[in-house]
């Protein structure tokens, strides 16, 4: 984690950003990679979760393929290191463009998502005198029992392909000459916290869907379960990293192995949430009406998380143990800068009495925070800083006397 005590002078630091914890992501890979090699699982990272270069080349050395959706993330991914053949390329919406890079570069597999798309893929890899493998994602109505916004395998979602398309399918992948069907895809939601539940009973649903092809004559090698493993954003500490291990078992444990097949996995948040912090200072104290707001300098165009979908960030003040009066805390509502009613962090927050100049930290932010970052009300992008790389903190420009100024 973040240590101020490490760093002279911490009030002037310029805030906001995104710090990573690379030690933390190194124990995570540790882990990953080792039971990765137990479980026999082969694991994409979902590259959509944080596509920091740093973190990239770390997660490539380390082995991982990566999962990605859309053109630029493959060719990020190649960058930083992940060998092409490792590379799965998912997504409802992918364009000519994408679909031609992918071609060209020798992806591992495109993980299809309609009849439309398979046809498209086979008719421009018989143009460019290619071929394409393919896994076809289907959608197994499981219920992920997580947020609605990110629940993807019920049949009221768009993604995958359902089971009255079947046996069109079937005939389709007959029909694709410049096509080599490889497997079948599944990526259910994100952030499931059920881990032995869901998994257990999407191995079984997947298992009996593969059965169901192979019985109409095609080979089944490659099995995608996709990603979606949660992580504990109320306690970040303790539960630092994930419960790979959970997730594997009730995986291999309910789908049948087989020589010559192969299972896939595609973490993206369970391998970098719990790395990355948003830092971050009071700029404000209010007193509302009937509550003390704390007003910070990061808002939803930094992390947009909590107004998106209501998600819970621990919040910390790094900075008060440094006072005496720390032990008294205090009921805050934590809010961004934004113009939105939803630019909220938390509200009735127990935190220690906070002042303006207080250094904050918003934990588990290293998945789908930096990389949903936009510049709304034109604010400044929060750069990247790496607890391995020497950092030479910018100062925070104030024009007024910094730091623990006392609350009016
Ligand atoms: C987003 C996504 C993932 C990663 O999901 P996490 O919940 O971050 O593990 C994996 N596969 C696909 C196809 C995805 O779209």
């Amino acid at each position: 984690m973040f240590d101020l005590s490490s760093i002279e002078r911490f009030e002037q630091i310029a805030t906001p950003f995104y710090y990573y914890d690379m030690e933390l992501l190194d124990r995570t890979l540790d882990t990953l990679v080792e039971l990765s090699g137990k479980y026999g699982v082969r694991v994409h990272y979902a590259v959509k979760a944080n596509v920091e270069r740093r973190i990239l080349q770390k997660i490539s050395a380390r082995g991982l393929g990566a999962d990605c959706v859309s053109g630029n993330e493959v060719a990020r991914a190649i960058e930083c290191g992940f060998p092409p053949e490792k590379i799965v390329f998912a997504g409802v919406g992918k364009s000519d463009r994408e679909i031609y890079g992918a071609l060209t570069a020798g992806i591992e597999a495109f993980n299809c998502e309609s009849l439309h798309e398979i046809y498209v893929i086979n008719a421009m890899a018989s143009m460019y005198g290619l071929r394409a493998r393919v896994a076809v994602r289907i959608n197994p109505n499981i219920d992920a029992h997580t947020h609605k916004y990110v629940t993807t395998g019920l049949f009221e979602n768009k993604f995958g392909i359902a089971s009255h398309e079947f046996d069109d399918l079937v005939s389709l992948i007959g029909r694709c000459g410049s096509i080599d069907f490889t497997g079948l895809h599944f990526h259910i939601g994100s952030q499931i916290a059920e881990v032995s539940d869901v998994f257990s009973l999407e191995a079984r649903r997947v298992s009996e869907i593969v059965s169901y092809f192979e019985d109409k004559g095609l080979t089944v090698n490659e099995v995608d379960f996709g990603g979606g493993l949660g992580v504990d954003y109320d306690d970040p500490d303790s539960g630092s990293v994930a419960p790979f291990e959970t997730w594997f078992r009730a995986i291999t444990e309910n789908f049948p192995p087989r020589p010559g097949r192969h299972i896939h996995l595609e973490p993206g948040r369970s391998v970098v949430a719990q790395c990355g912090s948003l830092i971050t200072r009071v700029l404000f104290v209010k007193s509302g009406e009937t509550k003390n707001f704390l007003i910070l300098d990061a808002g939803m165009n930094d992390l947009i998380r909590p107004a998106l979908y209501g998600a819970y960030h621990k919040i910390e003040n790094l900075s008060a143990r440094f006072r005496p009066s720390f032990s008294e805390m205090q009921a805050y509502d934590v809010v961004g800068p934004v113009c939105e009613s939803s630019d909220v962090w938390g509200q009735g927050r127990v935190l220690p009495l906070s002042v303006r100049g207080d250094i904050m930290a918003i934990r588990s932010a290293g998945a789908y925070g930096q990389v949903m970052a936009s510049r709304y009300n034109l604010k400044d992008f929060a750069p990247a800083v790496f607890s391995d790389t020497p950092w030479d903190a910018p100062a925070y420009v104030d024009y007024f006397a910094s730091g623990h100024a006392e609350r009016v």
